[in-house]
């Protein structure tokens, strides 16, 4: 029943079609990779990786690990020589059958009870389909995944970006350089959607006076399908196509675009393929123009808006991200006005009341409006991202909320949380598979599952954590290898990077988005001790990575800054800077570092993930007590920076990176080098099991998304 019901929903008779196709090219005892590598459930089952790997290592990088490219390109020698390997079709025959088993037991999705629409202007899922560019979309694709396993019925949709967030190129000089890759969808897991006539099946949107076309794809990711929509239409003009061409386009007015696209069109898309959700959670504001879309057929139906806006508000939830500017941006009366066309009329509203609804304080003719004021009046539940982040959200957005304290403001908040079998280390997941048992799999957000994490022996939990880490080394000897090569760095140099970094050694990450609240320039706030941490008799490593916003040359500036590093004498084998950023230089980070470093500027870090994901993996954290550290950090689980704001920003830059070099040599260096007579870090490995027990079970997507049903959701069971 179920199955069907899937099997119903629009491009399932074009994923069968793709996946024969597929098969035809697969040697007989492979075939069931054609439908293994046309859903993501692969990417976080403990095998899949490694499957695909085996056929051919070489092609498996060359694909970019996209299974398509890999299967389609291999050559037919290989396949030959996979397909007569027992251990390998058993394998791939375990994975397929491991997904249809899943299949078979999806929840109906075609007015099926309590189905979530949830939108997203990016989704992480995998390196090989980079519709991503951050935090954000990571956290998108995590909920996905987590919906999958634990049976929620929830549709993604989103933008399939042609050429996805821009990729890193770092010169010589440490300068950073931006280039875009074409995606080519034809060549992912995606398929492009047929309507009921066989044809592709396009949605409508009004974009100022021309009518735009959109195609969607589906990309399925385990039991939840995701549909993406596309502007690369052969009838539209150059310009519109542009306009899935870029996630976060520079250019205002395609902005603008991408979130008629997404709000507008996602919600008639549904409609085309006759989902009707009986939620749709904005997921950011990108997506909100769909509150309007669906008053404005409230509207067509003979209604006033107030009256349209009262009955789509109990169907929508909007969560918000960040209390940063950039990330709640606003525009012009005219900017917007020239994006939304015909809306006005369709709501029966004049346009002024339309801008009214995002704006701060309604009535000022001239003021800017934004998406994340109009997703909060018209959602009826709304959500920060931690605790410390509802607060801050509340305050913020009380203006929208007249004669309501700040205290009163209706936005709730969900902490952020991750999506486990994603982001555990190999070495970990075979430890808890022998000492915690099915629990950690089953019931993750349990805390009970993860009480036996105290009787693992110091010597096992140890040795999990030297392998993590000697992991990545030799992923960065082999990745900064080439990233010198190519950078056409000096023979000698280059040499240099095999030998780089110590598997011995306190291994630091700092890896994310270099927005400038993150600060990552405070790590060499202080050179000389920052040199004398690198240089010690007892050092630390460090492992840099991010992106800079393109038009961000102060970001750009530290990049350069840092990579200056390895001027200094003794220094260049103990700080690398790895290019391009990315999910899969996410998971080997946060997999192998020792501590992981977040320094934002409070209180303008909302939740922050990635220090959940090392903690995972036996990383301890050592950040600013804001976002979600402010709520998770119990004094014996890693170490804090008091979040006190300040109003200068060179003093309080100066307090938090004294903060941060006395805790580095007073209480890190020491817990991780001070050995017992077994040589084992007895300090260290006693805050890793604090951390691991209170951070694992609290900060899992398994509690996130548990959370949302509860109490955003709030649908069926
Ligand atoms: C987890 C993750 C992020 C978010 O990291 P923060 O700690 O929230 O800054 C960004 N990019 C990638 C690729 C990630 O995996």
């Amino acid at each position: 029943m179920a199955a069907r019901a899937q099997g119903r929903l629009a491009g399932a008779d074009d994923l069968e079609a793709a996946i024969a196709a597929l098969e035809l090219r697969l040697p007989a005892p492979l075939r069931p990779l054609a439908r293994v590598a046309h859903n993501y459930r692969w990417s976080w089952s403990d095998d899949g990786e490694r499957l695909f790997a085996a056929i051919d290592p070489h092609r498996w990088h060359l694909a970019k690990h996209n299974p398509i490219r890999l299967l389609s390109e291999v050559a037919p020698a290989l396949l030959e020589r996979a397909a007569g390997e027992a251990a390998i079709v058993a394998r791939a025959q375990a994975l397929a059958d491991a997904l249809a088993r899943e299949l078979a037991d999806a929840p109906a999705l075609v007015g099926g009870e309590g189905t979530i629409a949830f939108f997203c202007a990016e989704v992480g899922l995998h390196r090989s389909l980079p519709l991503y560019s951050g935090g954000l979309g990571v956290l998108a694709g995590d909920l996905l995944k987590e919906a999958s396993d634990r049976r929620t019925p929830m549709i993604g949709v989103s933008l399939m970006y042609r050429s996805g967030y821009f990729h890193q190129r770092v010169d010589r000089s440490g300068w950073q350089h931006e280039y875009w890759i074409d995606a080519d969808p034809e060549r992912s897991p995606a398929v492009l959607v047929s309507g009921a006539d066989g044809r592709p099946l396009v949605v409508p949107v009004t974009i100022g006076e021309r009518e735009v076309q959109l195609r969607v794809w589906r990309v399925d990711v385990g039991r939840v399908p995701l549909f993406l929509l596309d502007a690369e239409v052969p009838g539209n003009p150059p310009i519109d196509r542009w306009i899935t061409a870029r996630l976060y386009e520079g250019n205002r007015a395609i902005r603008l675009a991408q979130y008629v696209a997404l709000g507008i069109g996602g919600v008639r898309l549904l409609r085309a393929i006759g989902v009707e959700p009986a939620r749709i959670h904005l997921n950011e504001g990108h997506a909100a123009l769909a509150a309007l879309e669906l008053a404005a057929d409230e509207v067509a139906g003979g209604q006033s808006f107030a009256e349209a806006a009262r009955a789509v508000a109990p169907r929508l939830c909007f969560t918000t991200h960040t209390p940063v500017p950039a990330g709640n941006e606003t525009y012009a009366p005219g900017e917007l006005l020239e994006a939304l066309g015909d809306l006005p009329a369709r709501l029966g509203l004049e346009p002024q009341e339309l801008l009214d609804l995002g704006r701060l304080r309604p009535g000022d003719a001239l003021s800017p409006a934004g998406m994340t004021p109009l997703a909060i009046r018209l959602s009826g539940a709304v959500n920060g991202v931690s605790r410390r982040h509802g607060e801050v959200a509340r305050a913020m957005w009380q203006p929208l909320f007249p004669g309501r304290r700040a205290d009163e403001v209706p936005i709730d908040h969900v902490t952020n949380g991750v999506h486990h079998p994603t982001w555990i280390a190999a070495s970990f997941r075979a430890l808890f598979d022998r000492h915690l048992g099915r629990a950690w799999r089953e019931r993750p957000d349990d805390p009970a599952s993860w009480a036996a994490v105290d009787a693992i022996p110091d010597g096992e939990l140890w040795a999990a954590r030297c392998a993590a880490r000697t992991c990545l080394i030799d992923y960065v000897r082999e990745r900064s290898v080439t990233d010198r090569l190519r950078r056409g760095e000096a023979l000698d140099y280059v040499q240099a990077a095999e030998r780089t970094l110590d598997h011995e050694v306190l291994t630091v990450g700092f890896a994310r988005r270099l927005a400038s609240y993150k600060r990552m320039r405070l790590l060499i706030h202080d050179p000389r001790r920052a040199l004398a941490l690198l240089r010690g008799p007892r050092p630390i490593q460090l492992l840099l990575a991010g992106k800079a916003h393109p038009l961000d040359e102060g970001a750009k500036g530290i990049v350069q800054t840092l990579f200056a590093l390895k001027q200094a004498e003794a220094v260049a084998g103990r700080v690398v800077f790895l290019e391009d950023y990315n999910l899969s230089i996410a998971g080997s980070m946060v997999g192998g570092a020792d501590l992981w470093i977040n320094l934002p500027i409070p209180p303008q870090e909302a939740s922050g993930t990635s220090g959940m994901k090392s903690a995972l993996s036996g990383g301890l954290q050592l950040s600013v007590a804001d976002g979600w550290w402010a709520e998770a950090h119990d004094g014996d689980n890693g170490w804090a920076i008091a979040a006190d704001e300040e109003a200068d920003p060179e003093a309080r830059d100066a307090r938090d990176a004294a903060a941060l070099y006395d805790l580095l040599e007073r209480e890190v260096v020491p817990a991780f080098y001070e050995r017992d007579a077994d040589g084992l870090p007895q300090r260290w490995l006693a805050m890793m099991r604090a951390s691991i027990k209170s951070i694992a079970p609290r900060y899992s997507a398994t509690r996130m998304l548990a959370e949302y049903r509860a109490r955003i959701y709030r649908v069926g069971g």
